[in-house]
């Protein structure tokens, strides 16, 4: 069993560590993974575990056939966590999206290049916001765009045959903004997830825009009791699509959530 197992090496583990400075990925847990052992004052230990974001062997959490075994055990499918949150997305087989997963490694990250920069410059207040004032302003725009009220109308949207334009004009609005200078973000690790998240909205509008066609208020989408009334042994088929809708717009959500996160603790 344990050869079938594509496990990250050491160097890779210390890797996932270091660059979180030793602290939990899971968002906003405080869990720190390194301190001193109490056997010996020259000892040190840690507890975090390097979690595989797309499994190491079949049958795993959100595994993914189509890697290679050094893609598998790659730095960038894994994740640092504390050993609570490292049990829980490697026992919750279907609950964290890997999408999800890559989001609060770039959010973890990014917090850890801001804990560094601040211990740089101790003399500052440390009140004074992470961000340069333009990135802040373009994340309060981004967390007006995508509110926790506007992503929760979207991860409730069960997709069917009318979708209003109350849904899909924000994601819209996100790729206005993408087009326009003003809203890109000077910290590298914000910019990374603005770029995520427009490629997220684009496939997302790349799939939808397929079935859509534009009506009063909204859009007609996948009538699932028209079409398959029309065509009975299609039912699996739109099934899927609709499916498929849902995820895409899950994925674009796991993304804006972690934007407003950061807004947040800013
Ligand atoms: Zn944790």
């Amino acid at each position: 069993m344990a050869e079938s197992r594509d496990d990250f090496s050491g160097p890779v583990k210390m890797a996932l560590a270091g660059r979180v400075g030793w602290k939990c990925s899971f968002p906003n847990c405080p869990a720190t993974t390194a301190g001193p052992a109490q056997e010996s004052p020259d000892k040190w230990i840690r507890n975090g575990i390097a979690a595989h974001i797309t499994a190491a062997a079949p049958g795993g959490p959100r595994y993914d056939a189509n890697l290679t075994p050094e893609q598998r055990s790659d730095i960038s499918n894994g994740i640092w966590m504390c050993p609570t949150h490292g049990s829980l997305i490697d026992k919750e087989k279907t609950a964290y999206k890997a999408d999800e997963i890559r989001a609060w490694k770039i959010t973890a990250e990014s917090r850890a290049t801001r804990e560094l920069e601040l211990s740089h410059s101790h003399g500052h207040s440390n009140t004074a916001s992470r961000y340069s004032s333009k990135d802040t302003a373009t994340l309060e725009k981004y967390s007006e765009v995508m509110s926790y009220r506007t992503i929760e109308l979207i991860r409730n949207e069960q997709f069917g045959s009318f979708v209003r334009d109350l849904v899909t004009n924000p994601l819209y609005e996100i790729m206005g903004m993408h087009e326009n200078p003003r809203f890109m973000f000077q910290d590298v690790n914000l910019e990374k997830l603005r770029q995520l998240l427009y490629s997220q909205v684009i496939d997302f509008f790349r799939h939808f825009g397929q079935q859509s066609a534009g009506g009063r208020g909204g859009y007609e989408f996948v009538n699932m009791g028209q079409l398959t009334r029309a065509d009975p042994s299609s039912r699996g088929y739109w099934e899927n699509y609709v499916s498929e809708t849902q995820k895409l717009a899950e994925k674009l959500c796991a993304t804006a959530m972690q934007l407003l996160v950061i807004k947040e603790n800013n």
